[in-house]
């Protein structure tokens, strides 16, 4: 980064804010879990076999907490998906605002 000149930062900057803008803002902390159930009827197959499911559940964690769990319906598997990986893009981009800012910053670029 130490070679690029300041107004290509800055340029980089705005093009990430637009890229931000971009996003959907449906976005989600957590990771999806799969959960077999048994449901202790006696004679059931479940038994046996690996149990009834899969179910899905968001799960979130909380510092100093236990993870906190959301039951996610099969039809909305997709859209969580899609919400729990559009967390790394925002993250991506806030990442490389804050490295050009701590740049120019080191450069005395004080706006
Ligand atoms: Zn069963």
């Amino acid at each position: 980064m130490q070679s690029t000149s300041t107004a290509q930062l800055r340029a980089r900057q705005r093009r990430l804010v637009t890229h931000l803008q971009a996003l959907n803002p449906q976005v989600l902390r957590g990771s999806l879990i799969t959960r077999y159930t048994r449901c202790g009827k006696p004679r059931c197959a479940c038994i046996q076999g690996q149990g009834h499911g899969p179910k899905y559940y968001l799960s979130v964690s909380n510092a100093g907490k236990r993870p906190e769990m959301v039951y996610v319906p099969h039809a909305s598997v997709p859209q969580v998906r899609q919400e729990l990986a559009q967390l790394q893009e925002f993250r991506a981009i806030l990442a490389e605002l804050c490295a050009i800012r701590h740049e120019l910053l080191k450069r005395r670029e004080s706006r």
